[in-house]
């Protein structure tokens, strides 16, 4: 997240935590052995045939390989790939370790070049990368052109601004986006949803759902156990809204249940915020806690102060 938080507030690029969108990227951690290295793997670009997501592979997780694979699923080849690369560098291939040649190929007819050959990109390998190692040492693998003794590149850790012009070029349109932070405990992703039960006998359920200020939720049941009330209520919102005799409200399908985050401090020593939902509530939306159903303001609106119901909770937003 650090390193997508990273990329996004550097470049016209937003990253937001996956709902159900048909094309995403999943993050796998390997050994280095299992990997083949240390490192990190990624498709190049959108992968249009990934069935289950395309996958960032990670033997190493700091924050130039998080940010180096992600670069490559936005698009970005290798800076070392460049067409015109022969002009500032030399490719030692004798110094390869066997096998990993082709990390060292040009990308030639399927790739543009963006802006001029960067040094400082995250993309750029570093000197002595896939290179043999002989007597404990690595051998170089990459000399630069203009200045052979220095071998001091490839160790970018944070974007360049070749990198951010590359990223740019390929995504032009400016997203404004706020940080990605980690889901807390009992957190709900966007269309995401927790079914509940809710219990006409006790004061309240704790349902582990956390809610933050900002987010909206729906809440919706196929349990037709409100409907034997006999009371005359002003609950704000039931979508039952068909009377009959045996049926108050009809079967309840979908509620339109509306709430309140308030700070709660009863007779169980429950204190703390809280989302609460029932009659008559109004969303605020100005704290963060956990969803707390008070069965009691649900159920005695209709008169029925015995029963369950399967309460199913969508994060909306
Ligand atoms: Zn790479």
């Amino acid at each position: 997240m650090s390193a997508m938080n990273h990329i996004a507030s550097n470049t016209n690029v937003c990253f937001r935590l996956r709902t159900n969108q048909s094309n995403y990227i999943k993050f796998k951690k390997y050994t280095a052995a299992g990997l083949g290295f240390s490192g990190g793997t990624s498709q190049l670009g959108r992968c249009a045939i990934c069935q289950e997501g395309q996958e960032v592979k990670l033997s190493a997780v700091t924050d130039r390989v998080v940010r180096h694979e992600l670069c490559h699923a936005l698009g970005l080849l290798h800076e070392q790939a460049r067409e015109d690369r022969d002009n500032f560098v030399d490719i030692l291939t004798n110094n390869i370790k066997p096998g990993f040649e082709n990390q060292f190929a040009q990308a030639i007819f399927t790739s543009t070049d963006i802006g001029t050959y960067d040094f400082s990109s995250i993309m750029h390998y570093y000197s002595t990368a896939f290179g043999k190692i002989v007597n404990g040492v690595t051998l170089q693998t990459i000399r630069r052109k203009s200045n052979a003794a220095d071998v001091n590149f490839g160790n970018n850790n944070v974007l360049s601004a070749g990198d951010r012009f590359g990223i740019n070029s390929m995504y032009p349109f400016e997203q404004v986006c706020a940080n990605i932070t980690p889901l807390a405990p009992g957190e709900l992703g966007i269309g995401q949803s927790k079914t509940v039960t809710v219990s006409a006998n006790k004061t309240f359920n704790l349902t582990g759902i956390y809610m933050r200020s900002g987010q909206r939720f729906q809440y919706s049941t196929t349990s037709p156990a409100w409907n034997n009330g006999n009371k005359t209520t002003d609950c704000n919102g039931y979508a039952g809204s068909i009377l009959d005799a045996t049926r108050r409200h009809g079967d309840i399908t979908v509620m339109a249940l509306t709430g309140e985050i308030f700070l709660q401090n009863n007779s169980d020593n429950y204190t703390g915020t809280y989302f609460k939902i029932g009659c008559s509530r109004t969303l605020t939306g100005t704290r963060t806690g956990f969803l707390v159903c008070f069965a009691n303001d649900i159920f005695v609106a209709y008169g029925d102060n015995s029963g369950s119901v399967s309460l199913t909770v969508t994060r909306t937003l």
